[in-house]
This record gives structure tokens, C-alpha cells and sequence, in this order.
């Protein structure tokens, strides 16, 4: 028989009654903040972990009979407090069907339709109804339609006996609930509705559709669709991250102890407490660093440990170190700081400049004269941009692990950070030790997204500190709150600007100065300043051009790299600049957009020829595949129509510069084995985040080695098997670690072919395998490195107005929302995201001709070798073909076989351009059309 279970734990004591005139007594007895009710725990722990709110009893309420009854009555439904979202969502369905078209069935619709979005199946299957209302300060998605519904609480205490209250009434201002503090919510009545008008709210389920071109036909491998290597892991779960690795003997656990004044002197540090905690080892602090507490990405300007003054909430004071996560947790909200006030705190952009308060020197980049620009320019405008931070939101929050070795001061570190290398060098300099005795190792990360950089380094050097203080593993797995308190975000932005221009919509000159939110010191926030002055004229000439930018400094924590690195915020301004500059002249911003394109050949404003420039084409192809003009009239018809719902859609253009501004990070490594059964494992510098950079290594070595996707695995990624390796970022890790990975599987693979030539012609037809086997045997080095330096690098040079992209990514986009302007709910009707097709990048049209005297056209891209063919049939039911230039289907509309001559039209088939029906004298597509013209 189920009986009542007392437990007196460490830190808290569990009440399981099961009876509810237990419970009632157990809440008699602990009312208030005495005690805790729990169901399901997924609010409580919220507040136990994340509120850091210590409950000194729990009492739980899932073996409560009375809380678990689930009722249909002739006029009402009766939902038990205890009831799980799942359980009720299966009844509900089971009702619904039951009940046709009784009263009560809008209701179940109504929260089967909330349920539905209702968290995850995993919350549903341990959430309670109760848990989710009776929290004020939950927000509760089945509280809306209990309140529409007039749901009645019934509440039960010793001291109230039995109270039903209006769930109206229920709910009170200021987050307030009326229940009192020995009250158990114990059940929920719903009455059934009189007859309603309302009518329900539909919208369409989203879909999607992507066309992706087929590889060229000379690649076997890379190009391909090949399966993401971790797929099956990822979404199994049983992908394993820097925290899945098994606990080593002997580690203790970390908790960071964090500043909680913005700015200000530390007086005073008292552990006692903490080391009153069972489990505590050791505070770790700046006095514990064997050699150098500064720390710095580019510039040495922060603290591992701050030593005497914190410069903003979540600045590194100490970590206490424990024999358990949960007691180092605890222990480091015991560390009592005294703190003395400084001023000013700065926390804005325009507080920072109000202050004078700023990381380096003002930034400059120029082109033309501003002052001819304006003097022509029709009219001017000036304008400010304002762009707040964001928050990288990786799935993997960080973690790290360093494992000391008592061997000659070696250290292992396996570290969730996407710049293995950086790591080593900043552990170096931290611990005094040369850099060939700290090794990095990371297998996969949770995402990134730039946040995993240098925010990532300073949390591992702290661990290393006290793994080599201890001589014991640490771990350091960061909660959420935590790592978003320490790691920084993308940099706001103020942009001000004055751009001048013709009446037609030409700009003429561009004068703009950008002011960013670096936080408390330089991290990577300098490069990412020039990169958003890079990008400031996105794919417009602006012809005479004033760029200046200004790092601020304030008391935030470290602002770093996050997504495209600085561009975004001046594509902003730069897609703001157009619409202003469109208003003004009353003129749509498509017209604004294309007049200002750049052409092939010119030069941005950072002296750099565009070459392969196609944004104009894309331009004009997505206004018609988007069907772009009729839709802005509907859109416009549906504005008119719609008084508080609204649509907009826009059309917007975009280049992004690929490679870094420091030469010196435009190189790769890679280390290819081949081992005798044939199996290869491949490393590179590069780390894998989800991004599936491991997969497209693997294509380009199965590639260049002629084997098998499957015989190569990529385990981890490391300082020892390559070094040196630049930080995967910047969008150019496949492209560079992808030259190292080829450069070393082609001297293997050269190696090999030497032998096919030199041995005799048996050898022609053995597998991989048992080619690798008679290579080892002929004893073959089946090992290579390969080293990869983008030739075409050079050092960012605003003082020349000097830079230099390995290329531009080109795009275009057209995207239809529609916003509700009462409440601001927004839905994304419809984008077209238009990409190149690659074959044709920088081809111009070379020829157009009709094949014999079909209905048949030609159109050659590009010459000799490298021309393709796009062929557009206009009979029957059309059909457009790519071909390459020897005719060769690469890509096609309709796959078809020609039944009267049997001839296929497929991917790899040969079109027959020579045996369409030839004219006597070949004509011209001029005829063609005349004649169709005549004929029709
Ligand atoms: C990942 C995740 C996703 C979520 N998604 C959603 C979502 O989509 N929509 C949404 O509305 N919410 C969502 N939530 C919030 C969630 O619904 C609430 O945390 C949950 O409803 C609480 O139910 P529980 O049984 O876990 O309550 P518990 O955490 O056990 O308790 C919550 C509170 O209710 C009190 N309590 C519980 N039962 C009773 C009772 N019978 N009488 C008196 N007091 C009681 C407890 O003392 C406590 O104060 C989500 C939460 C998580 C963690």
C-alpha cells in the first residue's frame, strides 16, 4: 500500500503524503513560504535554479487521488488540479469525438488548439493543470480560456474548508492571486457555454520549397546531398558534447562568483560561508594565476579574476571549486562582496559619448569628395539608426573540463569554444607554460554563432587556474542565466547619417558615422567595427563617400562577434538610408534601389573591384519569379481594405564580404591517415557546430581520394593533430580548411597513383581497400598534412582605405509580412530567396540561337569548356534543360523519353542538340518569332 513518505535531505526536506487530508495538514502545519506544493516541478525548479529561491520543504501532490479526477457532467467538465496536460489533452479528444456537436465542444477545440503549441510532449507529460495556473507569475497559456470560460477554482484548507472562486476573480493586479497561504487548489469546474458568435481565427499552415541545382558533372562527391555526419546522433540525442563526457575520478565542479554592481572597487571578500558548504574545496581567485591575470583577444585590456575593481555586473571575481555541481552552485551564492561604488556607470552609447567614454581611436574610411557630393546633390537628408544587442542563444550553453596531468605540467582541455587555438596560446600565457604542453580538444558544439570565442577562452583559462592549483580535474558547465550574464552579445548600434542625392533617386554622397557598444573592453569589437564599415554601402554606389566609427566603452559585459560580424547592423542603416531617401522623393524604393546599383567593375568604397557582380540581375530576376508588381498592388488593395492589420513587402539586395581583415588568419591546416583496412581519418582546424563542416570535409577528401563517403570519420578537433588553426568564422572555414583537407588527400592520393602507374595492370581494378592494403605492404606513407594559404590576403589598411574580400557572397530577397497594429502580433506571409545558379555566376550570354527549325532556343553561357547551355523548348509542354557544354544534362524541368525515336531526356543524358530538324538555311530568332506571329 502506497503510505506517506518523509525524507530529511541535505538542503531540504520531501513530503509525500497521499491522502489529501494529509496534504491539508501538511499545509496547515507549513503554510506559506514554510513549505512548497510540487506536481510536475517545471515552474518550481525554475525558481529554485534560476531565482535562486530556497524552498525548505517540498510537498508533492502526485499521489493525490482527489487531484487527479477528470469529469464530464451533464453541464460541466471537472479538471483536477493534478491532473497532466497530456492526460487531459487525450480525454479532451476522447470527449470531443463523444460529445458532436454538444455544449462543451468549442471548449475542448479551444484547449486542444492551445495544447497543441503547449511546450514540448515532454512538458505535457509532467505539467499539471494546477501547476500552470496558480503561479502568478507564470505566464499560463490555459489561463485565457479558463477566464473566457468562467471557470470556477475549488480551493480546500483546514482553516477555509471548501471555497469555489470565479477564475476571474482569481486572478488579481500585479501578478497577485487570491489563494490563500494553506489553500490547495484542487480542482477546476468549467460550466458549458451558452450558444456563442465568435468566429474562429484561421491562418494556413506555413510551407516551403527549395530548388537546389545539381553539381557539375565532373564531381563525383563533393556537391552531392550527402547526409549530415551526426544526423542520426543529433536527432537521436545521443550526440555527445563537452559536458557528456564521462566524469574522470577525482573531478570537482565550478561555479563561477560573478559581480553584482556595475562599477565598482571590491573591498572585502568573505568565504566563510561558503566554506561552511559540505563538499567546498577552494575559492579560486586572481592571487591563484602562476603567471599573467590579464587576458585579451586582440588587445590585453581585461582581467581572468578581476583583482580590485569589476567594471560591469557578470565580471569574473572568483570560482569556488567543490566535490559536487550542486554544492560549488551553492557555495558561490555565499561569497559575500564588499563593494565601493564607482561612478560614472555608463551603459548606453550616448551616455559613452556624453563621457568621452571609448576603446581606441576613431576609425576612418573615405572615398571622392564629400564636400563635390553634397555641393551636386538635389536634396539631403540626415537621419539616425538605432539597433539594439542580441543574444547568441546557442543550444549548448558553455562548458569546460581541464585535466591536469602531474607529468611535466601538461594540461588537457576539452572546451566547448569554436577557437581551439587561441585557447591554448591564452592558457599558455595564464599558466607560464610553453604552449606544446597545453592541449585543446573540442569533438562538437552546440552552436556558437561568434559566442564561443574569446567569451569561451577566459572561462576555460579560469578552469585551468584551479585544475593546476587542485591538481585536480575541474568542470565548468554554465547555466543558462550564468553564460548569458558573462558572455556578452552582438553590439548595438547608433548610426547617424546624411546622405545627399539627384531627384531622380541617385546618391551622390554618404556621410556617416557609426558608434557601437563594445561593453567593458575590445574583444573582437574593433574588426567588428571595420567590418560593419566594409558593408555600410551594402550593393550601392554611393560615389563620394565619409565613413567614421567609434568603439564605446561601457559598463556592460563584453560585447564580441555574433553573426556576420558587424554587417547587419550597417545593412540596416544602409537599407534605411533607401526607404528614407524613397519617402522623401515620394518614389517606391525599388526604383531607388536599382538606380544605385553597382555595375561590374566598379570600385567600393574601400578601393575593391567587383567582379562577378550580379546582384542587378538577381535584382530583376526575383522582381519577376517573385511575381513582385502585381503583389505589391494586392498588397496595397489589402492596406485599403484593413484598418488595423497591415502588409508590407520588400525586395532587398545583399553582398557580403568573405575572408579576414588580418592576413595572417587566412590559413588551414589538415592531417589526413589513411590506415591499412582502407578507413581514413581525417582532421582539419576546423570545429564542428552544427553547421556540418565535418560533412563537406568528408565529401572533399572522398573526393580528391576517389573512396568512399563512409570509410572516412572525423573524430574531434585538436591542438596536437593540427595547430595553429585559425577560429571557425568568418564563413570561410569550408573554403580554407577545404584547400588544407584536398591539399593533404591529394599527395596520398598522388601516391597511390604512382603506384598504379609503376605496378602492373591487375592492380586497375582493386578496391580502395585493397589498394591501401598493397600500398601499406609496398610501404606507401599513407599519412599527409596539408597546409592551406589563401593567396589573395592582405591586411586590412583603413589608414590607405585599403581592403580586400576573397570574394562576395551575392543574394537577393523578397519578403510579405503582415502586422497587426494592435497588438503587434506579425506573421511572415511569404519570402523568395533567390541564389545564383552556380553554372551561370559571371557567364554573359554568348549566343542565342534556335536548334533546327524547331521550337527550339539556345542560350550559351560562357565559352568553350566552361559554356553551358540553357535550352527552353516551346512546344508542347515546355520544358527548360542545362546543359554543359557538350550538351550533357546537368539539370532539367520534366525528365521525358521521346517515344518515336526512344531518346531520353534525364540528368547525365545528351541532349540531341545536332538531330533536331535542320532547316535548309539556318534562321534567325527574329524570323521565328515573325513567323510565329504570322502563323498565329
Ligand atoms: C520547457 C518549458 C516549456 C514551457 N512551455 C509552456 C507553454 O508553452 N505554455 C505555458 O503556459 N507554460 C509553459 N511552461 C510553464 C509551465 O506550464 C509551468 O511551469 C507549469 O504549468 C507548472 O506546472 P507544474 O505541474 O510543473 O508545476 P510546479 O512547478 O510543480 O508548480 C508550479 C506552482 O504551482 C503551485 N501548485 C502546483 N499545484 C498546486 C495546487 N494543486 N494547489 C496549489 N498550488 C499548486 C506550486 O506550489 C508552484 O508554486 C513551460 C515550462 C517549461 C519548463
Amino acid at each position: 500500500m502506497t503510505s506517506v513518505i518523509n525524507y530529511l535531505g541535505s538542503f531540504i526536506e520531501w513530503y509525500r503524503p497521499v491522502s489529501l487530508a494529509e496534504l491539508l495538514n501538511l499545509r496547515h502545519t507549513y503554510p506559506g513560504n514554510a513549505s512548497k506544493l510540487v506536481f510536475g516541478n517545471t515552474r518550481v525548479q525554475i525558481e529554485t535554479k534560476y531565482q535562486q529561491i530556497e524552498y525548505p520543504r517540498l510537498i508533492s501532490l502526485t499521489f493525490i487521488d482527489e487531484l487527479k479526477q477528470l469529469e464530464r457532467t451533464k453541464h460541466s467538465f471537472i479538471f483536477g488540479a493534478g491532473v497532466t496536460l497530456t492526460r487531459l489533452q487525450s480525454t479532451l479528444i476522447l470527449w470531443k469525438n463523444q460529445m458532436a456537436s454538444d455544449a462543451g465542444v468549442d471548449i475542448c477545440q479551444a484547449l486542444l488548439d492551445q495544447l497543441k503549441h503547449f511546450g514540448s510532449t515532454q512538458i505535457r507529460n509532467v505539467v499539471s493543470i494546477g501547476g500552470n495556473i496558480i503561479n502568478p507569475l507564470s505566464t499560463s497559456d490555459l489561463s485565457p480560456i479558463f477566464q473566457a470560460a468562467d471557470a470556477l477554482l475549488e480551493l480546500h484548507s483546514i482553516n477555509s474548508g471548501v471555497r469555489r472562486v470565479p477564475f476571474r476573480d482569481y486572478l488579481m493586479p500585479h501578478h497577485c492571486v487570491s489563494i490563500k497561504d494553506d489553500e490547495i487548489l484542487v480542482a477546476i469546474h468549467i460550466p458549458f457555454p451558452q450558444a456563442s458568435s465568435a468566429n474562429a481565427y484561421r491562418r494556413p499552415v506555413s510551407h516551403g520549397q527549395q530548388s537546389i541545382p545539381e553539381r557539375p558533372i565532373n564531381q563525383k562527391v563533393v556537391g552531392s546531398s550527402l547526409l549530415h555526419q551526426s544526423a542520426y546522433l543529433h536527432t537521436t540525442g545521443e550526440a555527445k558534447y563537452t559536458n557528456d563526457i564521462p566524469q574522470l575520478q577525482n573531478t570537482l565542479h565550478a561555479a563561477l562568483v560573478l559581480s553584482k554592481q556595475s562599477y565598482a572597487r571590491i573591498k572585502h571578500i568573505d568565504i566563510s560561508a561558503a566554506s561552511n558548504v559540505p563538499g567546498f574545496v577552494s575559492y579560486v581567485s586572481h592571487t591563484d594565476v602562476p603567471s599573467r591575470n590579464d587576458f585579451g583577444a586582440v588587445v590585453h585590456d581585461e582581467e581572468v579574476f578581476a583583482s580590485s575593481i569589476v567594471q560591469c555586473v557578470g565580471t569574473i571575481i572568483g570560482l569556488v571549486v567543490c566535490e559536487s555541481e550542486r554544492s560549488a552552485q551553492m557555495a558561490s551564492r555565499l561569497i559575500q562582496i564588499d563593494y565601493e561604488p564607482l561612478t560614472p556607470i555608463i551603459l548606453t552609447i550616448d551616455e559613452a559619448i556624453s563621457h568621452k567614454s571609448f576603446l581606441g581611436n576613431e576609425l576612418q574610411l573615405q572615398r571622392g569628395d564629400l564636400a563635390t557630393g553634397f555641393g551636386n546633390a538635389d536634396n539631403t537628408l540626415e537621419g539616425v539608426v538605432l539597433i539594439g544587442g542580441q543574444e547568441h542563444f546557442y543550444l549548448e550553453t558553455n562548458c569546460c573540463m581541464a585535466v591536469p596531468s602531474n607529468d611535466n605540467g601538461e594540461l588537457t582541455l576539452y572546451s566547448s569554444t569554436q577557437d581551439l587555438s587561441n585557447l591554448q596560446a591564452a592558457v599558455a600565457v595564464a599558466l607560464g607554460v610553453d604552449a606544446n604542453r597545453i592541449t585543446c580538444r573540442v569533438k562538437r558544439i552546440g552552436g556558437a554563432f561568434g559566442g564561443k570565442g574569446p567569451r569561451a577562452e577566459i572561462l576555460a583559462v579560469a578552469v585551468s587556474v584551479a585544475a593546476v592549483k587542485l591538481g585536480r580535474p575541474v568542470r565548468l558547465n554554465m547555466e543558462r542565466d550564468t553564460d548569458m550574464c558573462v558572455t556578452g552579445q552582438r553590439h548595438p548600434y547608433k548610426i547617424e547619417y546624411k546622405v545627399g542625392f539627384m531627384n531622380d533617386g541617385q546618391f551622390t554622397a554618404l556621410d556617416v558615422y557609426l558608434w557601437s557598444n563594445a561593453g567593458c573592453s575590445f574583444d573582437v569589437s574593433m574588426p567588428i567595427l571595420q567590418t560593419s564599415m566594409l558593408h555600410i554601402d551594402n550593393t550601392y554606389q554611393f560615389h563620394n563617400v565619409h565613413l567614421r566609427g567609434r568603439l564605446c566603452k561601457t559598463n556592460l559585459p563584453s560585447n564580441t562577434a555574433c553573426r556576420s560580424f558587424g554587417a547587419p547592423q550597417s545593412l540596416l542603416a544602409c537599407e534605411t538610408i533607401i526607404e528614407h531617401v524613397a519617402a522623401h522623393l515620394n518614389l517606391d524604393p525599388l526604383v531607388v534601389r536599382c538606380r544605385n546599383f553597382y555595375k561590374e567593375g566598379d570600385l567600393t568604397h574601400f578601393g575593391q573591384k567587383l567582379e562577378r557582380w550580379n546582384v542587378p540581375r538577381l535584382f530583376d530576376e526575383l522582381v519577376e519569379s517573385s511575381d513582385f508588381i502585381r503583389r505589391q498592388k494586392s498588397v496595397d488593395d489589402f492596406n485599403r481594405m484593413n484598418a488595423y492589420r497591415k502588409r508590407g513587402l520588400s525586395i532587398l539586395t545583399t553582398k557580403r564580404g568573405v575572408g579576414y581583415h588580418f592576413k595572417s588568419l587566412n590559413q588551414a591546416g589538415a592531417l589526413v591517415h589513411v590506415y591499412k583496412d582502407g578507413s581514413v581519418l581525417l582532421t582539419h582546424g576546423g570545429t564542428e557546430m552544427g553547421q556540418g563542416l565535418h560533412t563537406k570535409m568528408v565529401s572533399i577528401a572522398a573526393e580528391v581520394l576517389d573512396c568512399d563517403v563512409d570509410r572516412i570519420h572525423v573524430s574531434e578537433t585538436s591542438t596536437d593533430t593540427v595547430p595553429n588553426a585559425t577560429k571557425t568564422s568568418a564563413s570561410i572555414s569550408s573554403d580554407i580548411n577545404g584547400m588544407a583537407v584536398r591539399l593533404a588527400c591529394e599527395q596520398i592520393r598522388e601516391r597511390l597513383n604512382i603506384l598504379l602507374r609503376s605496378d602492373n595492370d591487375q592492380l586497375q581494378n582493386l578496391s580502395w581497400d585493397d589498394l591501401v592494403k598493397h600500398a601499406y605492404y609496398k610501404r606507401i606513407d599513407l599519412s599527409a598534412h596539408g597546409f592551406y594559404a589563401a593567396p589573395d590576403a592582405f591586411n586590412t589598411d583603413f589608414g590607405q582605405n585599403r581592403a580586400n574580400y576573397h570574394y562576395f557572397t551575392q543574394g537577393a530577397a523578397a519578403a510579405e509580412v503582415e502586422l497587426d497594429t494592435l497588438t503587434g502580433d506579425w506573421h511572415l506571409l511569404r519570402v523568395d530567396i533567390l541564389m545564383l545558379r552556380k553554372h551561370f555566376i559571371a557567364r554573359r550570354l554568348k549566343s542565342m540561337k534556335q536548334l533546327g527549325i524547331g521550337r527550339i532556343i539556345d542560350l550559351e553561357f560562357g565559352s568553350s569548356e566552361a559554356a553551358h547551355h540553357l535550352i527552353v523548348e516551346l512546344y508542347d509542354k515546355d520544358n527548360i534543360i542545362l546543359t554543359d557544354s557538350n550538351y550533357i544534362i546537368l539539370s532539367l524541368i520534366r525528365k521525358r523519353t521521346d517515344v518515336a525515336t526512344d531518346e531520353r531526356f534525364g540528368i547525365n543524358e545528351t541532349y540531341p542538340a545536332n538531330s533536331v530538324k535542320q532547316p535548309k538555311d539556318l534562321i534567325s530568332l527574329k524570323n521565328v518569332v515573325l513567323n510565329e506571329n504570322n502563323t498565329n
